[in-house]
């Protein structure tokens, strides 16, 4: 782990960096308070902190201070490291926002044994943010194919059409049904049609734009959100989707399944809201099915009443 060790004393800064460095840290100097906050600043900067109090430009409270303003997710373990050593001083430490505190001349078993106190705590706190990442993506990710999930892509769905409607943009939806695909689950079996759904779960994503959205609608349904895209861009979206569908068998075993969609576009207009906007893609999905399915059918319905 990296320890950022900010003291104005090159010797004291030389020893602190060799200490550390023999506890198993490794370390980054700064030589005062200003540095050390522009250290802290950088992306990978040491979560744990060493500050000495009293520091040229910048003191290590006034350190303390600003990094606690940051509002950073992401947790600094600050220990002060300091002369100071009055019961209102360390009041101050603390108040200051620092989580540890030791004065100097300090004992190197128990800095070694508080900065394991800091390090335990940062570890923990990543735990957290790890968990809670992982909790918020299984809640809006569909765990079979990693893709949104129906509750996930209806939000963004919404919010996009009101972005849609702020900015004046054009706004596409696609629905995506996969054709004939209970015959795939009789033919190949459940674990088949599975294999299946996840490889068009990732040929769907793999062929749109980073800021596109992909989504598990249901069962056999994806839904794409494609932001900045009019009913021509759309539709010819919809027929490079067709055609990574179709384009080659997906191998399952020993088997080789062809599978084909059929797609049905609809595109934000003035007053379209999303529960709008998905009927209007739905219809046309249906229209595509009934004229034959592995096709792209665009409603156009509701560009023609705009003219
Ligand atoms: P169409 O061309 O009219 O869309 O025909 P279809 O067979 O695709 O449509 P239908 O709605 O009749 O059947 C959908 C099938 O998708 C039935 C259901 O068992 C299957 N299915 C839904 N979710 C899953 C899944 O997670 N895994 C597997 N293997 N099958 C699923
Ligand atoms: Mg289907
Ligand atoms: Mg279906």
């Amino acid at each position: 782990m990296k320890v950022l060790i900010a003291d104005d004393d090159p010797v004291s800064r030389r020893l602190l960096e060799v200490t550390l460095g023999n506890f198993g840290y490794e370390t980054v100097l700064a030589a005062d308070g200003a540095e050390a906050l522009s250290l802290a600043q950088q992306d990978d900067s040491p979560r744990l902190l060493v500050l000495d109090w009293v520091m040229p430009q910048m003191d290590g409270i006034e350190v303390c201070r600003r990094i606690r303003r940051f509002g950073q997710e992401s947790y600094f373990y600050i220990i002060l490291l300091t002369v100071k050593g009055r019961q209102n001083e360390i009041v101050e430490g603390f108040d200051a926002g620092a989580d540890d505190y030791i004065t100097k001349p300090f004992d190197l078993l128990e800095l070694k044994a508080r900065l394991r106190a800091g390090r335990r705590i940062l570890q923990l706190q990543e735990q957290l943010l790890s968990s809670r990442d992982q909790l918020r993506f299984e809640a809006s990710h569909d765990a079979q194919t990693n893709l949104f999930n129906h509750g996930a892509v209806v939000d963004i769905l919404h919010k996009e059409v009101l972005r849609s409607h702020r900015e004046r943009t054009p706004l596409g939806v696609i629905m995506v049904d996969l054709d004939r695909f209970k015959s795939i689950n009789d033919r190949h079996g459940h674990m088949a049609g599975d294999a299946v759904l996840k490889e068009v779960a990732k040929r769907l994503q793999s062929s749109v734009r980073p800021y596109d959205s992909v989504g598990r609608y249901g069962g056999e349904e994806f839904i794409v959100i494609a932001p900045g895209c009019g009913p021509e861009r759309c539709q010819a979206l919809a027929e490079r989707l067709r055609d990574c569908i179709q384009a080659e068998a997906i191998p399952h075993h020993a088997n080789s399944i062809s599978i084909t969609a059929s797609l049905g576009v609809s595109c934000v207009t003035g007053t379209t809201n999303a529960d709008n906007l998905l009927r209007s893609a739905d219809e046309a999905l249906y229209k595509a099915k009934m004229e034959g399915r592995n096709r792209v059918v665009t409603n156009s319905t509701q560009f023609a009443s705009q003219t």
